[in-house]
């Protein structure tokens, strides 16, 4: 306590001729550079000793807030528990030191692991066949949308430029689809927070590629026209997109395959549990449905008799093809694993509680805080809900204030300001791991900042008070953001 006091008090560590590491003098032979590469100023660097440097980071690393510190009901982004089995897994030697070039007889284990998820997710998805290579949720989908592009393009039906989002969706499918060099059409949601049928049907025709859709959609409810939506969308030549970041609520439940959805992609690190947040890591993994398997990336992992290997890049024959390719070899391994044996730790038998779980937890505190906060879209939600900021608006209390002082309270603040249909957005995914204690206490305290925004508004409206860091200035930081260091002593 006292150490992060002093540590704040004191913000820059550096004094004039501190040094952090020790090297040996004359031992390593001397090259000059060309003269017009070298410096004619020296660079400014922090100087400091070693103990210093080493509790600046450590003490930073204790401000984090994860997921084992404490509850963080990040909607759609889906911070849930992830066993520290999995981390032993993926850290044994036998995978970590592995080269993607060693000789398949030498890599059967890790090839076997590929295969095999691939199953599972084919199994859990009714996709006919995954490519494990993309390494985030939003590069699955731009690898969906050029498999899309790419079998449009081989029937010479090149006409085909737009792709169809919600205007709920998330912020990552309209940019995959311009940076798949494809034009977005927004479809509206109705009052009931679903696609609306109506204002679909007149975007629709032969300059169509695809439409994505989330299901459950962003709002956290099922989009129940689904099989109607990929009629329509079948009908007028295009293919359905479907946005499986977050598959929580579906495990064992029902399969994007049966629904009528051609291409799909699946975040293992939101589904499947892996420690993300920051920008990564991750995987998003491609499913397709049968007629399509030829368009997935090479190389992939075949079996034949009991042995497996990686099949040769043009693959099955296909020499025609286009190539995709988005990652190197296939994918992000290490997270490939995780996702294996979170998936083989549940089994067929219990991976379908997940989302029933998940679905209850969320429709207990949704019940249970809207009496004091906004719910735009009553009745029953699946694995995640939006409220709309407080009921009771008049003391001028947001969603970022409430957000800010739930940090006080101990918890992690939900996914605000997303979706964009509300102004006051705040998105609550419990996720299925927590108990009712734990709900409970996140809701006694949602009800106090409830409470506090009536009768001590400014107390909200000025929080976080007792984190490292208190309110910063979201406006500075944009305008004159710091983004290197920046000693106090120097010119800024
Ligand atoms: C998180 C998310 C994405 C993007 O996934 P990344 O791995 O962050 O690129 C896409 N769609 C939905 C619905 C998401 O929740």
């Amino acid at each position: 306590m006292n150490n992060k006091l002093y540590g704040s008090l004191i913000f820059e560590l550096s004094q004039p001729g501190r040094r952090a590491y020790s090297l040996p003098h004359d031992q390593f032979p001397h090259y000059a550079l060309p003269e017009d590469e070298q410096r004619t100023t020296d660079t400014v660097l922090p100087e400091c000793d070693e103990m210093t440097v080493v509790r600046h980071y450590t003490n930073h690393s204790g401000n984090n807030f994860g997921v084992l510190n404490g509850f963080y009901p990040l909607g759609s982004c889906t911070m849930k528990y992830n066993p520290p089995v999995n981390e032993e897994i993926a850290n044994m030697p036998a995978f970590a030191n592995l080269h993607p070039l060693q000789p398949d007889d030498t890599t059967q284990g890790a090839l076997a692991v590929e295969y095999h998820l691939r199953q599972a997710l084919a199994a859990l998805t009714g996709m006919a066949d995954f490519t494990l290579n993309p390494c985030a949720g939003a590069h699955g989908e731009l690898t969906g949308l050029m498999i899309i592009r790419a079998y449009h393009e081989q029937r010479g039906d090149t006409a085909r430029r737009k792709v169809i989002v919600p205007d709920s969706a998330h912020g990552t499918n309209p940019a995959s689809a311009a940076v798949c060099g494809l034009e977005v059409v927004e479809v509206k949601s109705n009052a009931q927070g679903r696609v609306d049928v109506d204002d679909l049907k007149p975007l629709l025709g032969p300059d169509v590629a695809a439409m994505m859709m989330t299901n459950p959609n962003t709002l956290g409810l099922f989009e129940n026209e689904i099989p109607e939506i990929a009629r329509l969308v079948h009908d007028c030549g295009a293919l359905m997109y479907y946005d499986g970041a977050n598959l929580n609520p579906m495990l064992g439940v029902c399969r994007p395959g049966d629904m009528g959805f051609d291409v799909m992609h699946v975040n293992l690190h939101k589904t499947f549990s892996t420690p993300h947040g920051g920008g990564g890591p991750g995987s998003g993994p491609v499913g397709v449905r049968k007629g399509l398997e030829q368009f997935l990336p090479r190389p992939i992992v075949v079996k034949e008799g009991d042995r497996y290997r990686l099949e040769d890049p043009v693959g099955r024959g296909q020499v025609n093809r286009p190539m995709i390719n988005v990652g190197a070899w296939t994918g992000n391994f290490g997270i490939q694993l995780r996702a294996y044996a979170f998936i083989l730790s549940l089994g067929r038998e219990h991976i379908k509680d997940v989302g029933p779980l998940a679905t209850l937890n969320a429709n207990y505190v949704k019940e249970r805080l809207k009496d004091d906060y906004e719910l735009p879209i009553s009745g029953p939600c699946m694995h995640e809900f939006v409220f709309n900021g407080l009921r009771d608006k008049s003391t001028g209390v947001t969603t970022l204030d409430v957000a800010k002082r739930l940090l006080d309270y101990g918890f992690h603040a939900p996914t605000i300001y997303f979706p964009l249909l509300f102004h006051e957005a705040m998105m609550i995914e419990p996720t299925e791991n927590e108990s009712r204690d734990t709900l409970d206490r996140f809701i006694d305290v949602m009800h106090r900042i409830a409470d506090e925004a009536r009768t001590n508004p400014d107390v909200v409206k000025q929080a976080p008070h007792n984190t490292p860091i208190t309110r910063v200035d979201d406006v500075l930081a944009a305008r004159h953001p710091v983004l290197k260091y920046c000693p106090t002593h120097s010119e800024r």
